[in-house]
């Protein structure tokens, strides 16, 4: 392989990554990559993860015991995982709310917070009628 080619390859997966609305399995990287870089092969995609992994243009992220792959630098955000079409959301408003000071009873002093959230996406809650609720 040159490494005019592998460059091309890390920049197309980089942009796939970067593009999507939230974290991707490296099987949704593949399959997206796959239009723009035919016949990519998938140990060409896990190769490639580690590297942007090592270069932090992305970082890993663990939901439900499976590892996806995000663009780093996105600041504060937390994760959503429709229970509907599985797909997993970035969502950039922040539910949790924590005293001032982040002290919690106890005497527990909070600096940080990780919550992934379930429910269903847009797509998913209008077809099941939950958007129905929303809209009356
Ligand atoms: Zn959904
Ligand atoms: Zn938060």
């Amino acid at each position: 392989m040159t490494s005019q080619r592998s460059t091309r390859q890390r920049d197309e997966i980089a942009r796939v990554i970067g593009a999507a609305q939230g974290p991707l399995t490296t099987a949704e990287v593949h399959e997206r990559a796959q239009t723009a870089l035919p016949g990519l092969g998938i140990a060409t995609v896990y190769r490639t993860l580690k590297l942007l992994t090592e270069q932090r243009r992305i970082h890993p992220v663990l939901l439900d015991g499976e590892t996806l792959y995000e663009a780093s630098g996105r600041g504060h955000h937390h994760h959503f995982i429709c229970r509907g079409c599985g797909q997993v959301f970035t969502l950039h408003t922040c539910p949790v709310q924590l005293p001032a000071g982040g002290a919690l009873p106890g005497g527990f002093v909070v600096d940080a917070h990780e919550v992934t959230l379930y429910g269903q996406c847009p797509t998913c809650a209008a077809q099941s009628g939950a958007a129905h609720t929303i809209s009356n």
